[in-house]
C-alpha cells in the first residue's frame, strides 16, 4: 500500500518535494491510526511533520487506511543534541471587547502563522515603505490612512506583513477585535451565510470588527455579489473609523473586473508596493534565516560565499529563495559536513537551472570594459594602472559570482593569471563594495545588464 500511496503523494506534493522530503522516510509501523516513520535527521523530521503530515495522512486515508497521526523518529545520535519541537501556527487570537454575546463568539478568521512577525521580517530598500506603513497600523493608534493597500508580486512578503500586524496588535491593543482572512475566505463565508440564511449575522459580525485585513483581494474580481458585499462592509467600517488593510498582486487601478467604485475606494488611503528584492535584501534574508536555523541546529556549517552565491543566482521571489535554503539545510543535515560552494551547486542545481542564463566570462569582460571605457585587450592584459586594474577586479568578481567557473579557469581567461591573483581581486572588490557606494552601484548595474 505504501508504494501506491507514494505514487499518489508524488502527484500531490510534487516530484521535487517528494524526493527531498518523503522518499528518505522509512515506514516502520502502522498501528491504531498512528503511522510511524524514521527520518534520517531531526531537521527532516521537523520539516516533514510541519509540512507534509497532512498530505501523507490524507493519501493514506484515500487508500483506505485509517490514519490519524504521523509520528517520526530520528536515529538516537541525532536527537542527542537537543531538538526543539516545531513551532505550530497559532490560532487566530480573538479578544471580545465586551461580553455581549455576538461579540464574544470567535471571529471566523484564518489561522496566523506564528513565524510571520515583524522580528522575522527583513527590511531593505524594496520593502521599507510597506514595512513602515504596516508598523504604523500595528501600533493601533488613531487611524491615519484608510485603507492601507499593500501590493506586489507573489512571494514578496504581503501576507507576512499582514500576519505581523495581527500579532503585534494582539500585544499593543488586546482590546481590539482583529480579523485577518483571504478574499477567498470572505467569499466562502458570504456564500455560506446566504445559503444558511444567516446574512444578518454575517453583516453584524463583519461590522463589529475594529481592524479588518483582507489578503489577495484580486480574488473577488469578476465575482459580482461578493464584490457588492465587500463594498458595503468596507464602507460601513471606514465610516465607523475602523482600520482596514488590503493586499493584492497589483495596484487597485490595475485589477481587472473590479468595479470602479471599489477601485477608487481602495486607492483613497495609502497605497504602497513591495518591489522585487535586490541582492542586499536577498542576502539579508538568507543570513537571518541561517542564523535562526543555527540556534536550533548548531551543527550547521556553510562555507563563506555560499549565501552570497545563492543571493546572486536565485530570483526575487522570497518563497523560492527560502525553498532553496531549506533544501540546502536538509542536505547539510544529511551529509553532516560543511556545505561548500561545490556542494551547494550540486544540491541546488534544479533551482539554479531555472534562473540560469548562461553568462560567459568573455561577455562579462566585454560589458565591464564598455562600462568603464577601457580596452578589452587592456582588461585582460598586464597593465597595473588603477584605471584598468580596478575594472579588471570587478570583472573577476562578476566572473566568480555569475558563472560556475573555477578560479584557475577564470585566471586562464584573464591572460593566464594565477588563481591567487583572481582570489585577491575578488576579495578586494568585496571589501571596497561595503564602503564605496558608487562601486556597489556599478556592480549591481552590470549584474542586471548581464543577467537580463
Ligand atoms: P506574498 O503574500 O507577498 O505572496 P508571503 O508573505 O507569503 O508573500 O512571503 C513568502 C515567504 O517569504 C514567507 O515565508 C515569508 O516569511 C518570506 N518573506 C517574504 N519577505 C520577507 C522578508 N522581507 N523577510 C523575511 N521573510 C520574508
Ligand atoms: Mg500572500
Amino acid at each position: 500500500t505504501w508504494g501506491r500511496v507514494c505514487d499518489e503523494l508524488q502527484k500531490s506534493v510534487g516530484q521535487n518535494n517528494f524526493t527531498t522530503w518523503i522518499a528518505p522516510l522509512e515506514l516502520i509501523n502502522l498501528e491504531d491510526g498512528i503511522v510511524s516513520f524514521r527520518a534520517p535527521t531531526k531537521f527532516m523530521r521537523d520539516w516533514v511533520s510541519r509540512n507534509f503530515a497532512e498530505p501523507i495522512l490524507s493519501e493514506l486515508r484515500r487508500a483506505g487506511v485509517s490514519a490519524e497521526r504521523v509520528d517520526i523518529s530520528v536515529p538516537l545520535r541525532q536527537v542527542a543534541n537537543g531538538a526543539k519541537p516545531a513551532a505550530k501556527p497559532a490560532a487566530m487570537p480573538v479578544k471580545p471587547r465586551k461580553p455581549a454575546r455576538a461579540e464574544s463568539e470567535p471571529l471566523p478568521g484564518a489561522p496566523l502563522d506564528a513565524r510571520f512577525t515583524f522580528d522575522s521580517f527583513v527590511v531593505g530598500k524594496p520593502n521599507e515603505l510597506a514595512h513602515a506603513a504596516a508598523k504604523r497600523v500595528a501600533e493601533g493608534g488613531p487611524v491615519t490612512f484608510n485603507p492601507l493597500f499593500l501590493y506586489g508580486g507573489v512571494g514578496l512578503g504581503k501576507t507576512h506583513l499582514m500576519h505581523a500586524i495581527a500579532h503585534e496588535l494582539q500585544v499593543q491593543r488586546p482590546d481590539l477585535r482583529v480579523l485577518y482572512l483571504s478574499a477567498e475566505q470572505f467569499m466562502y463565508r458570504f456564500i455560506q451565510a446566504l445559503r444558511d440564511k444567516q446574512i444578518m449575522d454575517f453583516k453584524e459580525m463583519f461590522r463589529s470588527i475594529d481592524v479588518l485585513m483582507v489578503d489577495d483581494v484580486q480574488f473577488i474580481a469578476g465575482k459580482e455579489s461578493t464584490q457588492e458585499e465587500f463594498f458595503h462592509t468596507f464602507n460601513a467600517l471606514v465610516d465607523q473609523g475602523k482600520q482596514i488593510v488590503i493586499s493584492a498582486d497589483r495596484a487597485p487601478g490595475e485589477i481587472k473586473d473590479l468595479e470602479e467604485r471599489i477601485k477608487s475606494r481602495l486607492s483613497c488611503g495609502l497605497v504602497v508596493d513591495l518591489h522585487p528584492t535586490d541582492y542586499e535584501l536577498r542576502l539579508g534574508i538568507l543570513q537571518t534565516k541561517t542564523d535562526a536555523y543555527r540556534t536550533e541546529y548548531p551543527d550547521l556549517q556553510i562555507a563563506p560565499g555560499v549565501l552570497e552565491f545563492i543571493a546572486h543566482r536565485i530570483s526575487s521571489n522570497v518563497r523560492i529563495l527560502e525553498g532553496a535554503l531549506t533544501r540546502l539545510f536538509a542536505y547539510a543535515s544529511l551529509i553532516g559536513r560543511e556545505i561548500t560552494m561545490d556542494l551547494a551547486q550540486e544540491c541546488l542545481k534544479d533551482q539554479l537551472r531555472q534562473s540560469e542564463r548562461k553568462v560567459t566570462v568573455e561577455e562579462i569582460q566585454r560589458k565591464v570594459a564598455e562600462h568603464y571605457n577601457v580596452r578589452l585587450s587592456d582588461l585582460v592584459g598586464p597593465k597595473r594602472l588603477r584605471a584598468i586594474a580596478r575594472p579588471r577586479q570587478v570583472a573577476m568578481f562578476l566572473a566568480k559570482s555569475l558563472t560556475t567557473r573555477s578560479l584557475p579557469d577564470i585566471g586562464r581567461r584573464f591572460g593566464g593569471r594565477d588563481h591567487t591573483t583572481i582570489m585577491h581581486g575578488i576579495r578586494k572588490i568585496e571589501e571596497l563594495r561595503a564602503t564605496d557606494s558608487q562601486l556597489a552601484e556599478d556592480i549591481e548595474l552590470l549584474r542586471r545588464l548581464l543577467e537580463s
